[in-house]
């Protein structure tokens, strides 16, 4: 069953590690041939500059991992640059569509130029913070009743010219309330149920159901420490008992999968610790859902949504 995820880490690590090869690389946990394995058919890379970069050197290290994204990603016969949504009608067997994220716009600063520099290579889909504050709002670290700032404003402008998903993941409490009705496409590109963990990252029920009522979606992440608190071990049941909570509270049609393979080193779901070994979790949910509601969950829910970004 095609997958399509929506965040990992992969870019970030292929900068830092030494001679990362993307093809196979045993460090990388979304390399092409853990992708192909998996079945994953799209897979979104984001741009992730960590907080420990100075700020003056951030948007030099958002373009290393875009220059990494075309020479070690893209160069690879495999992938597809999916720069315009309705490309995933048109992926041929064997192809990977590969969609570019910007995971915070901490490496803007103040600079819509840069954010519009950014779109004109094709990111697809951006997160306003990662957790900390920036010049646009507040992240899931910052106190939660503060909202989006000025700057914030004039980016989500931006964002919604040229159809850009608003992705809502790390954003504070109410920086995310603010957003939606703003935010022409919006989406939790990984996050799970806090009713089940209660870990900042995840999302309210209030919140949940306010997303999907503004036309969004929820990915389910599969970082432990937001499956469940205090655990030794995380298995695909627990990330099974989110997915049940949210099918109930939104249905199967709002809810996808975004893993966060490469950035939750050294943690990982049991038997769910690399793109490979998606079918493990395609066969659990098999038991709970029919195929068309896992095919919903796994891809088409996603497809449907973009498909109608850039219509009206
Ligand atoms: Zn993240």
């Amino acid at each position: 069953m095609d997958i399509i995820d929506l965040h990992c880490d992969v870019l970030e690590k292929l900068t830092r590690l030494e001679e990362a090869d993307f093809q196979n690389d045993g460090r990388l946990h979304a390399n092409l041939n853990h992708l192909k394995a998996g079945k994953v058919k799209v897979q979104v890379f984001a741009i992730f500059v960590h907080p420990s970069v100075p700020q003056k050197e951030k948007f030099l290290e958002a373009a290393r991992q875009i220059e990494a994204f075309h020479t070690k990603v893209l160069s690879k016969t495999e992938m597809v640059h999916i720069t315009d949504w309705r490309q995933l009608d048109e992926l041929k067997e064997g192809e990977i569509g590969a969609v570019l994220s910007l995971e915070g716009c901490d490496c803007i600063g103040d600079d819509l130029e840069k954010l519009q520099l950014l779109i004109n290579a094709g990111v697809k889909i951006v997160g306003l913070t990662w957790n900390d504050e920036n010049t646009v709002a507040y992240g899931t670290s910052e106190l939660p009743s503060k909202g989006i700032k000025p700057f914030g404003h004039k980016v989500i402008q931006l964002l919604n010219k040229h159809d850009i998903i608003l992705d809502v993941a790390h954003l504070n409490e109410q920086g995310f309330y603010e957003v939606l009705p703003l935010a022409k496409h919006i989406i939790a590109s990984h996050c799970n149920a806090r009713s089940l963990c209660n870990h900042p990252r995840n999302l309210t029920d209030g919140q949940i159901k306010a997303l999907v009522q503004y036309g969004g979606r929820i990915h389910v992440v599969f970082y432990p420490p937001f499956v469940e608190q205090d655990k030794e071990s995380t298995t695909i049941n627990n990330l099974l008992q989110h997915i049940q909570y949210l099918t109930t509270l939104v249905g199967v049609e709002s809810i996808g999968f975004g893993s966060d393979f490469d950035g939750m080193d050294p943690l990982s779901i049991e038997k769910l610790s690399n793109a490979s070994e998606y079918p493990n979790l395609i066969n659990a949910l098999l038991k709970s859902y029919s195929t068309d509601e896992v095919l919903m969950m796994a891809s088409k829910g996603f497809k449907d949504f973009v498909m109608e970004v850039g219509k009206a």
